[in-house]
């Protein structure tokens, strides 16, 4: 039980890595703020965790929204009276080609990786200077690889890495750890989102012959990032499986 006393909140905690991460940090001791915007999801999420004997706080949370995002914040620092570890995970992939876009796809993808991770961090930062905590940024591969297909996606996390190297800079003498996780394929429901039908016919054929990732090994990586002692900053985490070249 590493994370006794601490406080975690989690983006995009209804499903995926996000469920999967809340779980951990619970698992660790954490008391853990889940948001996301299907609250019913959320709901089944927080009895279980309840049950185990987690301090759980639910809050319904749209990170395109600036406001919700600072409500978010506030809420769990009203609640538990500080915050340690901020989890940037919320996230759409809506994967396609750039020629003959849906650009509204572009709209959501900017939107949500890019902005609200920042507009997330900003509600948050004074509380994590003020404890010294860590910001946990869900990129992915995609912000270090990019591929015919996926130019928004992948530009939306070169952005991710872009600024959390530059906040990496501003905040780390002063204890707060940021940390830039990047996995390959990992078996969500992510790619069920995207909306060019030719786009996600390729990419679930790609996955169907790969043995993918589990939520549970990113959430492993959190875990290990945010259990270091103080004065080691584990800055980047690049996790494929085995068989994604
Ligand atoms: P899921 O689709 O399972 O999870 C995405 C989560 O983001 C959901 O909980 C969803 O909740 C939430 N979300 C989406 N839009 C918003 C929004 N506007 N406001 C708040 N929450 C939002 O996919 P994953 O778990 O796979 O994805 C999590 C992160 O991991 C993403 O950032 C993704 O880019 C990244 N990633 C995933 C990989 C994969 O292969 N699966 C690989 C590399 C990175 P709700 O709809 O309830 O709001």
């Amino acid at each position: 039980m590493t994370l006794n006393g601490k406080v975690a909140l989690v983006t995009g905690a209804s499903s995926g890595i996000g469920e999967a991460t809340a779980e951990a940090l619970a698992e660790q001791g954490a008391s853990v703020v889940i948001g996301a915007r299907r609250t019913d999801r959320l709901k089944a999420l927080e009895e279980r965790l309840t049950a185990k004997g987690t301090k759980v706080l639910s809050v319904v949370l749209d990170v395109t929204d600036q406001d919700a995002c600072k409500a978010a914040v506030q809420a769990a620092v009203d609640q538990f009276g500080q915050l340690d570890i901020l989890v940037n995970n919320a996230g759409v992939m809506l994967l396609g080609t750039i020629v003959g876009a849906d650009t509204t796809d572009w709209t959501r993808m900017i939107n949500t990786n890019v902005l609200g991770l920042m507009f997330m961090t900003d509600a948050a930062l004074p509380h994590l200077l003020a404890s010294k905590g860590s910001v946990i940024q869900i990129s992915s591969v995609a912000g270090r690889t990019a591929r015919a297909g996926g130019g928004v996606y992948n530009a939306s996390k070169w952005a991710v890495g872009a600024f959390s190297e530059s906040l990496r800079q501003e905040v780390t003498a002063r204890g707060v750890r940021v940390v830039l996780i990047e996995p390959g394929m990992v078996a969500t429901e992510l790619r069920d989102h995207i909306t060019d039908q030719a786009a996600k016919a390729t990419i679930m054929e790609r996955a169907s012959k790969v043995r993918q990732l589990q939520a549970s090994d990113i959430a492993n990586a959190v875990v290990y990032a945010v259990t270091q002692p103080d004065y080691v900053a584990v800055n980047e985490i690049l996790l494929r499986p085995t068989d994604q070249v």
